[in-house]
């Protein structure tokens, strides 16, 4: 390897960001993406029936992080280098504005997620960040030399100096053993948001419906939730 090279696996919005990052703060290193799909920023288009709730209205960190059921440690270390007014201005520096909702969601002007995936895709390219597709990473190895080697389904090998792993959320702890060969601990899975797959009924039609609140239930069980959806 002559250059340095940064890999990152997944092409969301973790990913992206990573990325973007690297390249602007790095110099003489390339930085490449490795997304197993056809499709980039993915979940970022169907955030917020969307609309792609950016941040919420909150810029008290202690506070933030207990709107989250988990990882309050973590997401406090987060937060501390990154806040909501970070986020805020990192769009603002890149032309999107957000405006926020009397609940505290912040949108972007446009109500549309488009708005967001174009400005990542953009920054990515101006900053000459490289896309693979269809690259399915099923195995990486830590050479001696402290750099990575990675193979993908149905062959091919890519090496890197860093690595960044930004491949989102699975049901499944199965799906972390590749992570666990590294020698990581794989905490397991939990639900959160997820979308749901009924291809063939008629709900369909009523996707992208946003009422000002809502409370839903699932029938004979204690679960349920309310807000604006
Ligand atoms: C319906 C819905 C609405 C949401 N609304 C909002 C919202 O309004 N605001 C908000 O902040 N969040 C929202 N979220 C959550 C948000 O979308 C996710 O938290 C975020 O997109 C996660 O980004 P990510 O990059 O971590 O993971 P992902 O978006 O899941 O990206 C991971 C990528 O890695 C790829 N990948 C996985 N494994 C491999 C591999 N082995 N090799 C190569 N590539 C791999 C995947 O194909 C995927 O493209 C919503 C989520 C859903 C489902």
């Amino acid at each position: 390897m002559e250059k340095h090279r940064i890999i990152v696996i997944g092409g969301g919005a973790a990913g992206f960001f990573a990325a973007i990052n690297c390249a602007q703060l790095t110099n003489n290193t390339e930085v490449l993406i490795l997304e197993k799909s056809n499709k980039l920023l993915s979940k970022v288009r169907v955030s917020g029936g969307g609309r792609c709730n950016v941040t919420h209205a909150c810029f008290d960190n202690a506070a933030l992080v207990k709107h989250y059921p988990r990882g309050e440690k973590e997401l406090r270390n987060v937060f501390s280098r990154f806040t909501t007014t970070d986020t805020i201005n990192w769009f603002k520096e890149r032309g999107i504005e957000l405006k926020t909702e009397i609940d505290g969601r912040m949108f972007p002007t446009s109500n549309s997620s488009e708005t967001i995936i174009n400005c990542l895709m953009k920054e990515a390219d101006k900053l000459d960040v490289k896309i693979k597709m269809g690259v399915d990473i099923t195995e990486i190895i830590k050479n001696k030399d402290n750099t990575f080697t990675l193979t993908a389904n149905g062959g091919g090998s890519f090496s890197c100096n860093k690595l960044i792993i930004a491949t989102g959320g699975n049901a499944k702890a199965s799906a972390y053993e590749w992570l666990e060969k590294l020698g990581h601990t794989i905490n397991k899975p939990v639900p959160s948001l997820f979308t749901f797959n009924i291809p063939n009924n008629p709900i369909t039609e009523l996707m992208g419906v946003a009422v000002p609140f809502a409370k839903v239930k699932i029938a004979n069980t204690k679960l349920e939730t309310e807000g604006p959806y």
